[in-house]
């Protein structure tokens, strides 16, 4: 505007410029480049994954039930080395129905195996289950969980980490975000390609200690993400 306050033709241009960018500065810019999670496995390369190692222990140290989320939690349980670095064992939990899906086929239930680097950067290990025959090491979750509204039970067994991997230790690997609230980003995932097995009581079984139904999340955009693979296939 000039200096009496009346608009300048010559200004519009300038303006409308203005609010066209403003916008995309303010959200929109942030909105593409959202690298949330879970999400479709689909079209990854075969190459650039990083290294990922297990080191497991033995001891879940108390499992919880919050009344979404049955919560095996850890206090010595080992972890993982990702590209050489060192993520201690935090809890596994398990979604049903799963969160990621491969190549658009949804599982009966996915369990997370969350970690913690020095720094706090997490990782997790994401681990399928399809419906057949009923799983052992799933079971041990289920006997010893609490109720709904009930205090943290001890494990009856050592439900170690271990016992939840596939034998077959390819993954897919991504960067993307908790799937529950804050939905924080910079998470490295790890989605074991060999899908476990469980039984369709097992998945009723774990989902009525939470009070049944769901706690998936829907998927996201990848938004130009590379998803890579190691010994997937
Ligand atoms: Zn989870």
């Amino acid at each position: 505007m000039n200096a009496k306050g009346r608009l300048n033709l010559r200004e519009i241009p300038v303006i409308l410029l203005f609010f066209a960018l403003v916008p995309n500065a303010a959200c929109g810019g942030e909105q593409a480049a959202a690298r949330q999670s879970p999400v479709d496995i689909a079209g990854y390369t075969e190459s650039g994954a990083p290294r990922l190692e297990f080191a497991y222990g033995c001891a879940a140290a108390h499992i919880t039930n919050t009344g979404n989320f049955i919560k095996v939690e850890y206090e010595d349980g080992g972890g993982i080395r990702l590209g050489g670095k060192a993520y201690r064992l935090i809890e596994a939990h398990t979604h049903n129905s799963s969160e990621h899906t491969v190549d658009g086929e949804r599982f009966a239930l996915e369990m997370h195996l969350v970690h913690q680097g020095e720094a706090g950067e997490i990782a997790v290990v994401g681990i399928l289950y399809r419906l057949n025959k009923a799983n052992t090491a799933i079971q041990a979750i289920i006997d010893a969980a609490p109720a709904q509204g009930e205090d943290d039970t001890e494990p009856l067994s050592p439900l170690a980490a271990s016992d939840y991997l596939p034998a077959n230790h390819g993954y897919y690997a991504y960067e993307g975000s908790l799937t529950t609230s804050p939905y924080t980003e910079g998470v490295s995932w790890l989605v074991m390609a060999e899908a476990q097995e469980m039984s369709a009581e097992q998945v009723a079984q774990l989902a009525a200690l939470t009070g049944g139904g769901t706690n998936n999340r829907a998927v996201q955009p990848l938004n130009g993400r590379q998803i890579t693979a190691y010994k997937a296939r």
